[in-house]
């Protein structure tokens, strides 16, 4: 059995790894799982899978976590923070980790599952955004197998010549890559008037058209910044340059991405939108397992349409190819800006439309510094997370 740890397990993401893992009976064993504060949610997983171990970022919630298990009698082992995590990553048990926390603080969990050797399927896109160069490192230098779990890297990695079952990923110019066609489908406001763009609430911009997704990557694609990221993803992964790659608005969602070939060829992955089949695929790479997704009925769908992306409507977009043309912190100062603006949106104390132009003021006026280490990179983050709560508490009419 191959024994798994799921960092998020108890997020959108989590939670659909473990229904493939139930699909699959016998063939994976959950080691260890991860929340922030979702207690409950947490518990019933520990009843359930009967982890070894579980961490919760928060303590106080580990506590709560560790009270209620033992009441019940389960055997699972709960520990907090980021040691926690850390730790959970890298046990000698531990064959894969699914890396699903969302935001910045799926970074130090990630690296220490790469500093460990273990099979990566890598959902937190930030962690990559953030620190590329290193992250890149350090699956090279410990022979990590990586892989994608965003729908949109999983289908290029799908569509490219793999090398000899290494994991790792094919070169452009011996494989004849000309571009990657990164689909994208524009969110819930896509076609919505501009004016209106003004005063759209968080639901609504959590309300994405064809998926199900937590809340601060459900904004994200409203904004079109989730694309952004994944320009910046697909860039370290497949070791490529921005303008080899182009966003492509798919509206349906069931071309997941494509990969053109210098004889004119382009091969697509297509697929139900359901995270499911991707997990599947990295969990069982190279084989194929059992994902409980719905097949995909071309004929009901009549047609799928393309288009160019907005990047009036959707500044978010331009900002982030900003930022992989960079070859310092920049994405790491994107990204944190991000973060904090999409919190405070979903508090209802930044406008939908402020979330770019504080990302923007931010990539503005704070300055970058070279990628060389862990350190400066958090240096960084740090210093952006500030200078953006400073631009929403004292420029509110700049970003309302
Ligand atoms: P969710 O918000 O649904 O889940 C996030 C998970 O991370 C939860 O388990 C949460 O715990 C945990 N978490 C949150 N904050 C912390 C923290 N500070 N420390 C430790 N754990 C924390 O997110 P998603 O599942 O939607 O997304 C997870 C990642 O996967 C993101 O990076 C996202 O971009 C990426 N992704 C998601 C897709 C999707 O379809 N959802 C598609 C492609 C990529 P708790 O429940 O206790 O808050």
């Amino acid at each position: 059995m191959i024994g798994v740890t799921i960092l998020g397990s108890t997020g959108s993401i989590g939670v659909s790894t473990l229904d493939v893992i139930r699909s699959n009976e016998g063939a994976y064993r959950v080691i260890a799982l991860s929340a922030n504060t979702d207690v409950d949610g947490l518990y019933q997983q520990c009843l359930e899978f009967q982890p070894k171990f579980a961490v919760m970022a928060n303590a106080d919630s580990a506590t709560e976590l560790q009270t209620k298990l033992r009441s019940y009698g389960s055997n699972t082992q709960v520990d907090s923070g980021n040691d926690g995590l850390e730790c959970i990553a890298s046990l000698s048990e531990v064959d894969c980790v699914m890396a699903a926390i969302v935001g910045a603080a799926g970074l130090q969990p990630t690296l220490a599952a790469a500093r460990a050797g273990k099979r990566i399927l890598l959902a937190n896109k930030e962690a990559l955004v953030m620190s590329g160069h290193i992250f890149m490192d350090t699956i090279k230098h410990h022979q990590v197998e990586l892989l994608p779990i965003d729908s949109e890297h999983n289908a290029i990695f799908q569509c490219m010549p793999q090398d000899n079952g290494t994991g790792q990923y094919a070169d452009f110019e011996s494989s004849g890559i000309e571009k990657i066609l990164l689909t994208a489908s524009g969110g819930p406001f896509r076609k919505m008037d501009m004016a209106a763009l003004r005063s759209v609430t968080p639901d609504q911009a959590c309300a994405h058209p064809n998926w199900d997704m937590g809340r601060k990557i459900s904004v994200d694609s409203a904004t079109m910044m989730n694309k952004g990221l994944e320009v910046i993803e697909a860039c370290w992964l497949f070791d490529t340059h921005p303008d080899l790659i182009e966003v492509v608005v798919h509206p349906q969602s069931i071309v997941h991405s494509m990969v053109e070939y210098r004889d004119g060829s382009i091969l697509a992955q297509l697929g139900s939108p359901d995270m499911r089949t991707p997990i599947a695929y990295g969990l069982a790479w190279p084989q194929r397992i059992e994902s409980g997704v719905k097949r995909l009925d071309l004929v009901s769908m009549g047609s799928l349409d393309f288009e160019a992306p907005d990047l009036e409507r959707f500044p978010c977009l331009a900002l982030a190819y900003r930022a992989a043309a960079a070859a310092d912190t920049t994405s790491a100062i994107m990204n944190a800006a991000n973060e904090v603006a999409v919190d405070a949106f979903l508090r209802n104390e930044l406008s939908f439309l402020g979330i770019a132009k504080v990302i923007a003021q931010v990539m503005d006026e704070l300055p970058a510094h070279a990628a060389s280490d862990l350190d400066a990179i958090l240096a960084d983050d740090h210093a952006a997370r500030e200078f953006t709560k400073d631009i929403i508490v004292t420029c509110k009419g700049l970003v309302s």
